[in-house]
C-alpha cells in the first residue's frame, strides 16, 4: 500500500518513480467499473425491467448516530490509511502531456481525461453549436394541439393514425439511441472532443424523448398504448429490433475494440445508429408530422419535431464524421466485403422505412402518400451512401419533399410556427456580493 506521504517521499527522491514514469506504460484509459454489468440494451424488449430494491426508508438505520468529532477522526483516518497506489498508477503520474499526434478515434492511448490539444476541431463545433441550439419541450405551446386532438373532427382518422404511431415509434427510439450511446459506444471512442459532443447528443436524446412524452401527456393519449408500441405494432417494431440488434455485442461490458474484427463491429454499430437508426428511420416520421404543420394542424407536435429534426440533422453529421474519420486512419477496416455489408445496412433500413410508411399512409394525406415517401427515401438513402463514400443506389431518385431541407437549415430566431411560451434562464447573472 501506498500513502501519499510515502508517494511524495519517492517524488522527492532524485531517480524515482517519475523517470520511470514518463514512458507510458500502459493505457491511461480508466479501468473498468467494478459495478455489475448492465443488461443488453435489447433486454429493453424482451421483458420488462426488474423493479429497483427499494431504499431503506429515512430514519430507519440500524447505524447509531454519532458526533461530529468521531466523523471527522474516521475521515482523518481514512484519509491518513487511503492507498492511492491504484489511482497513480491509472494518471501514470509524470506521464508526458498530451500531443495531437497521440489523438486517434479508437484504440487511442492518450490521456482522454485531457480535452486540449484538439484534434477534431469538427467535433468540439459540433459539441458549441449543439449548445447554441437549446431548447426545451415546455417552450411549445400546446394549446391548439390539445383543442384539435379533442375535437371530433379537427384530423381525419389517417392524421390521427400518422400522430399516434410517430408518437410511438419515436417515444422509445430516442431512448435506444441514447443507451446505445452510454451504454455502448462512448467508451469505445477515445477521443475526448467527440465523448463531449457524445455527451450533449445524449442529453439531447433526453430532451427528445421528453418532448415526446410532453405531447403525449398534452394530448392526453393512453400513455401506456403509446410507449409499447415498439412492442405491438409490426412497422414499429421491427424498426425498433433492427436498431437493438446492432448495439447488442457492443453494450456487453466486456466488449473491446482493437481487433479488426471488433473494430468492424464498432463501425457497424456506427452506421447502425448514425446512418440507419438517425439518418433514415426518423425521416418518414418527421416528413409526416412537419407537412402537418405546414397546413397549420397540430402546430406544437409539428413544432417539437421541428426542434427535434435540427438536433438530429446534426447528431447524424457527427456520426458521418466520426464514421469516416475511423475510415481515414483505419484504412484496414473499409474492405470490399465491408463495403458491401454496409450498402446492404442502408438497404435493410430503407425498406423498413418504406414498410413504415405503407402503413401509416395506408391512402393519401396531407397531400403524400406512400409512393412519394418511397422516392423520398430513395433520396436519403442515395445521400447517406454518397456521405459514407458508398455508390448511389436509387439512381435519379428525386426528393419530392424540398421544403424538409429547408426545415432542417432553419435557425431557431426564424420559426415560423408558433411562438415561444416561456424563457427559460440559459444566461442567469450570478452575483458575489
Ligand atoms: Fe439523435
Amino acid at each position: 500500500m501506498l500513502s501519499w506521504d510515502d508517494y511524495h517521499k519517492q517524488e522527492s527522491a532524485p531517480a524515482g518513480a517519475a523517470a520511470a514514469a514518463s514512458v507510458p506504460q500502459q493505457s491511461a484509459e480508466p479501468a473498468p467499473a467494478p459495478e455489475p454489468a448492465p443488461a443488453p440494451v435489447e433486454a429493453a424488449v424482451e421483458a420488462p425491467a426488474a423493479p429497483v430494491a427499494a431504499e431503506p426508508a429515512a430514519g430507519a438505520s440500524q447505524v447509531p448516530p454519532v458526533g461530529l468529532e468521531e466523523n471527522l477522526a474516521r475521515a482523518h483516518e481514512a484519509l491518513e490509511n487511503m492507498d492511492v497506489a491504484p489511482g497513480l498508477e491509472e494518471l501514470e503520474m509524470g506521464a508526458s502531456r498530451v500531443s495531437v499526434d497521440e489523438k486517434a478515434m479508437i484504440n487511442c492511448r492518450a490521456d482522454l481525461n485531457q480535452l486540449v490539444p484538439f484534434k477534431y476541431d469538427w467535433a468540439w463545433q459540433k459539441y458549441i453549436d449543439g449548445c447554441a441550439n437549446h431548447w426545451m419541450p415546455q417552450e411549445i405551446n400546446m394549446t391548439a394541439d390539445v383543442s384539435t386532438w379533442r375535437s371530433k373532427d379537427g384530423l381525419t382518422e389517417d392524421e390521427r393514425r400518422i400522430v399516434m404511431r410517430n408518437l410511438g415509434y419515436f417515444s422509445t427510439a430516442d431512448s435506444l439511441v441514447a443507451n446505445n450511446l452510454v451504454l455502448a459506444i462512448y467508451r469505445l471512442i477515445t477521443n475526448p472532443e467527440c465523448r463531449q459532443y457524445i455527451l450533449r447528443q445524449a442529453f439531447e436524446e433526453a430532451i427528445h424523448t421528453h418532448a415526446y412524452q410532453y405531447c403525449i401527456e398534452s394530448l392526453a393519449m393512453d400513455e401506456g398504448e403509446v410507449f409499447n408500441m415498439y412492442r405491438e405494432v409490426p412497422s414499429v417494431a421491427k424498426k425498433a429490433a433492427w436498431s437493438i440488434s446492432h448495439t447488442h455485442e457492443l453494450s456487453d461490458p466486456t466488449f473491446k475494440t482493437g481487433t479488426a474484427e471488433n473494430d468492424q463491429t464498432l463501425l457497424r454499430n456506427l452506421i447502425g445508429f448514425y446512418a440507419v437508426t438517425e439518418g433514415i428511420f426518423f425521416y418518414c416520421g418527421f416528413t409526416q408530422i412537419l407537412s402537418m404543420g405546414r397546413r397549420n394542424k397540430m402546430t406544437g407536435v409539428a413544432e417539437q419535431f421541428q426542434y427535434i429534426l435540427r438536433d438530429e440533422s446534426m447528431h447524424l453529421n457527427f456520426g458521418i464524421d466520426v464514421i469516416n474519420q475511423i475510415k481515414l486512419e483505419n484504412p484496414h477496416l473499409w474492405t470490399e466485403k465491408f463495403q458491401q455489408e454496409s450498402i446492404q445496412m442502408i438497404l435493410e433500413g430503407t425498406q423498413l422505412e418504406i414498410e413504415y410508411a405503407r402503413d401509416t399512409m395506408p391512402r393519401g394525406v396531407l397531400g403524400m402518400n406512400a409512393a412519394m415517401m418511397e422516392e423520398y427515401l430513395h433520396f436519403i438513402a442515395n445521400r447517406r451512401l454518397s456521405q459514407l463514400g458508398l455508390p448511389e443506389q436509387f439512381p435519379g431518385a428525386q426528393n419530392p419533399f424540398p421544403w424538409m431541407s429547408e426545415i432542417m437549415d432553419l435557425r431557431k430566431e426564424k420559426n415560423f410556427f408558433e411562438t415561444r411560451v416561456i424563457e427559460y434562464q440559459t444566461g442567469g447573472a450570478l452575483t458575489w456580493d
